[in-house]
């Protein structure tokens, strides 16, 4: 908590609870001496952590980083954030993030940028930039995260911590305030793969008040990242896992020192027994516009909610009913939600809704695919989680555009509802740390935490 406020110019937390967070470690003390540890045999229990503002939370403000939501206080907590409270977990506070989780870059939340720990005049990377950079700076040991098109994986990248998002519909999205339903997943961020396995375990598992959670029995995600192959040895745990590298992934435009040290961290797999083998991911490209349709499409329908009515912010003045939603959402959001807005409305709309809408669908459904093909020849796949290591504040601020392409490598296995890693693999440019994209086939969260801990 100390280092919390201390280092409070860092921008990552929007709310710190000094009070709650010493009596929720007093009551884990009492847990443990009465022997009552719950999940994961007691790891979690008095462990401090942070959520991302767009969690809601009973007893804290939740804001998703958005004027909107100021003062908004829920009635309920995230299930996320019910169960890592069960597990025994102390929250300090919550994190900020981009408005709604939309940006890369933690530009876009409406109350503050957040630096990054490495060099403050970059970012952090987004949308979980307070997240990540609050693990970097090593204010609390781990964080829970959002990801829709990357958001755990790139500030992760960003930040030289590790992330994870799981399969779609592993974590509860049920108290997660939605930005693309069909997308967003939860997920852990912290300084090692096995701390992501801890948490994970906590965190994850059916909830029957979210209709798109996979009905699987509670995972033992640390137990299977520590499960041996078989086959393996002490010095090639690795042995036998193929890694696909899909030559989309490793296109000329990618810069130079994200590429160097992605393939020292390729060799370091290698040395652990793990074969590279080339594969293809032909529709790599079209996951930008594919996503760039489809979630501002679902934002268009899930934002319809904010409108000075039930939620946080409305308009002090104001004619009547149809004056109060305009000035309330004129005033509230901010313009990259706005553009989000109009874009979504615009390729739902009649007439447009087949040439954009419905043919992203399709395509979504062929990217989906494609992984299927690449997974007949590999287990894992791996490549840069980014195409550049994190950039200055300001940089690109007028082209929106220039920020979205830069999701191109995190978009498809997020439009195929994969699981995917960010792990640190080395320094690039400016001496920014870079991570390795390490994504699995459905469920092979298992599998994916097993490599990433032996990479470290
Ligand atoms: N950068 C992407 C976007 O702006 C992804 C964000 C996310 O995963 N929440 O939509």
């Amino acid at each position: 908590l100390a280092r919390a406020s201390s280092q409070a110019a860092l921008g990552c937390f929007l709310h710190v609870d000094e009070s709650l967070a010493l009596a929720a470690a007093r009551a884990a003390d009492e847990r443990r001496a009465a022997g009552e540890l719950g999940a994961m045999g007691g790891a979690l229990l008095g462990v401090p952590l942070a959520h991302k503002d767009i969690f809601v939370t009973q007893d804290m403000p939740t804001t998703a980083g958005s004027k909107i939501l100021a003062n908004y206080q829920s009635p309920f907590d995230a299930t996320v954030v019910a169960r890592l409270k069960q597990a025994g977990t102390v929250s300090l506070g919550k994190l900020n993030c981009d408005e709604f989780a939309m940006g890369s870059a933690n530009a876009n939340s409406a109350f503050k940028p957040v630096l990054n720990p490495w060099d403050q005049e970059r970012v952090p990377g987004g949308s979980s930039g307070g997240s990540a950079a609050a693990v970097a700076a090593r204010l609390v040991p781990a964080v829970t995260g959002t990801d829709t098109g990357g958001s755990i994986r790139q500030p992760a990248s960003f930040t030289g911590i590790t992330g994870i998002k799981p399969t779609y519909g592993v974590c509860s999205r049920f108290g997660m305030i939605a930005f693309a339903s069909s997308l967003d997943q939860a997920g852990p961020m912290a300084r090692s793969a096995e701390d992501c396995a801890l948490l994970l375990s906590a965190m994850s598992g059916f909830d029957e008040r979210d209709a798109t959670s996979i009905q699987q029995p509670p995972q033992d995600f640390h137990a299977q990242m520590l499960q041996a192959r078989e086959g393996a040895t002490a010095a090639q745990p690795l042995k036998g896992l193929r890694i696909g590298l899909p030559r989309e992934f490793f296109p000329a435009a990618l810069s130079a020192d994200v590429a160097g040290a992605v393939r020292q961290g390729l060799a370091e797999l290698e040395k652990l027994g793990a074969t590279l083998v080339d594969v293809s991911l032909p529709r790599t490209e079209l996951a930008i516009p594919v996503y760039y349709i489809i979630a501002p499409a679902e934002a268009s329908s899930n934002l319809s909610r904010f409108d000075g009515v039930k939620f946080g912010h409305r308009a002090a003045q104001f004619d009547d009913l149809l004056d109060m939603y305009k000035k309330t959402r004129a005033e509230g959001f901010g313009p990259e939600v706005k553009r989000r807005i109009m874009i979504g409305s615009y390729v739902l709309s009649h007439g447009y809704y087949d040439a954009y809408y419905l043919q992203a669908q399709k395509l979504r459904r062929m990217i989906a695919d494609d992984f299927q093909q690449a997974f007949q020849q590999c287990d894992l796949i791996a490549g840069p989680v980014a195409p550049t290591v994190a950039w200055k504040h300001g940089e690109g601020k007028d082209d929106p555009v220039k920020a979205y392409l830069a999701d191109i490598f995190t978009l498809p296995g997020s439009l195929a509802g994969l699981p995917g890693m960010s792990v640190p693999v080395g320094l690039g440019e400016g001496g920014m740390p870079v991570g390795i994209q390490l994504l699995g086939n459905y469920f092979k969260e298992g599998q994916l935490l097993h490599a990433a801990h032996a990479l470290q």
